[in-house]
């Protein structure tokens, strides 16, 4: 490419508007830029977590995981466990490992799954679904 090309390109790319959207979100931002939503589809793949006022316990979104991204672990105290699920035990999704088949969503039994759109899920540490399954239950008398 001869100079006077290059040129005419750098003044057009420096005049012209960014092709990429404003990103991450404003509030993790330190320079302030107009927020721009990124456009997904409603029903687009996001974060789940099951209800844990539905969820028996069986394990079966465990053992379908093609991830492997699924644990089930104890209920812990503090929670008032339901007598659907006898051996208190519940799924945490580990959003790091899974690919968002929604496998899981399918198999279960009794549509414990709950389905989000959100897919802004980067973040330092380790994140999983245990909270937002746990915010379904009661909290125990006491606990
Ligand atoms: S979420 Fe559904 S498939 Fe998974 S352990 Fe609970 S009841 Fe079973
Ligand atoms: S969406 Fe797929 S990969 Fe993710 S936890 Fe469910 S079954 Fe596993």
């Amino acid at each position: 490419m001869g100079k006077p090309k290059i040129l005419k390109l750098i003044l057009k790319n420096f005049v012209s508007k960014p092709a990429t959207l404003h990103y991450p979100l404003k509030e993790y931002r330190v320079i302030k830029f107009p927020y721009e939503h990124t456009l997904i589809e409603e029903d687009a793949r996001g974060r789940h977590y099951a209800d844990l006022t539905k969820c028996t316990g069986c394990s079966l979104c465990k053992l379908d995981c093609p991830a492997d991204a699924i644990e089930m672990i104890p209920i812990p105290e503090g929670y008032e466990a339901p007598k659907i699920n006898p051996r208190k035990i519940y799924p945490v999704v580990n959003y790091f490992r899974c690919v968002f088949c929604y496998r899981c969503v399918t198999i279960c039994p009794v549509n414990a799954y709950i389905t989000t759109s959100e897919y802004r899920l980067a973040s330092p540490e380790s994140i999983d679904s245990s909270q937002l399954s746990l915010s379904t239950l009661k909290k125990a008398s006491g606990g």
